[in-house]
């Protein structure tokens, strides 16, 4: 049965089933499909209380701010992204679980919001980190009473969101003329997604409600004022993410614990492997794009 793109609305033939492969959290299955016109891929229907998909174990908390001194080394290339448009202002971001990169624009001296869906990592945000967080699974509706800001930043969230395309319209809305959206997403245009089909670990049904191409997103932000500054796969981030996906696809293949430990360990090298092919502009796992309020 075809299906209405919630795009565009062209008739979208079924394109996969998928289960939870990487939580497990349920044995349902789930069904997937790609527009012929926008190439968007989705799920229908999308469950009605995505929340129970996301386990107590989802949303880690640490306990101190030492660890999240350690744990945001990792991820001061995206501060870094930041900071080559943009060195000050006030700081948006959507979905930053217990806040590595909120602590990191923090640090750089931005003004830092949170809109968080977890209420533990909100308590820890406010405590610990020192940000004002709002504790919604509506960014939407929390954008209504928040901002203007300079930046809005969100990694690898838009694709958990049913409500995605008026998620971006409300976040447009909420930027400064001349300020900054910067995001991260899957790439359905992946090697490895070609590889793997619906075992590619990007895919995480349910949580992963869409995968949206970089054209039509980079279309999308167009028709919203917005201007790409930047549109790559080969951040830092998003070479990252190319090593996970080989990780957690052998991973996956396997529930005990030592044995999915060699099987990380083999995806590692199959990833070296590949390196060649997924450090290849648009191959990569994953894309980062900066985007510039011009309207
Ligand atoms: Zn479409």
């Amino acid at each position: 049965m075809n299906i209405s793109c919630p795009n565009c609305k062209s008739q979208s033939e079924p394109y996969f089933i998928s289960k939870d492969y990487n939580q497990h959290v349920t044995n349902e299955t789930f069904h997937h499909y790609r527009c012929p016109e926008c190439e968007l891929i989705f799920i229908s229907p999308i469950p009605e209380d995505l929340g129970v998909y996301y386990p107590d174990t989802y949303h880690f908390v640490p306990d101190s701010v030492d660890y999240l001194e350690k744990a945001s080394g990792h991820e001061r290339y995206k501060i870094d992204i930041v900071q080559q448009f943009t060195k000050i202002g006030s700081l948006l971001e959507i979905g930053p679980s217990y806040g590595c990169f909120t602590y990191l624009a923090k640090q750089a001296g931005f003004h830092v919001d949170a809109i968080e869906m977890n209420a533990r990592c909100c308590e820890f945000l406010h405590d610990v980190v020192g940000v004002h967080a709002i504790n919604s699974d509506d960014p939407v509706r929390a954008l209504r009473k928040a901002g203007p800001y300079d930046v809005i930043a969100l990694w690898h969230v838009i694709e958990h969101l049913p409500n995605a395309w008026a998620t971006l319209e409300a976040m447009c809305s909420r930027v400064k003329p001349g300020g900054y959206v910067v995001l991260a997403a899957p790439n359905p245009d992946a090697f490895q997604f070609r590889v793997m089909g619906r075992y590619w670990p990007h895919v995480d049904a349910p949580r992963h409600v869409m995968l949206i191409p970089m054209k039509l997103l980079v279309d999308k932000m167009s028709q919203l004022g917005m201007k790409a500054e930047l549109v790559t796969t080969r951040d830092e981030g998003s070479l990252g993410w190319n090593t996970f996906g080989w990780e957690f696809f052998f991973g996956n293949l396997n529930a005990n614990r030592h044995i999915k430990r060699v099987l990380h360990r083999i995806g590692r090298l199959v990833a070296r492997m590949l390196a060649p092919i997924e450090r290849r502009e648009g191959k990569g796992s994953a894309y980062t794009m900066v985007f510039k309020k011009v309207a």
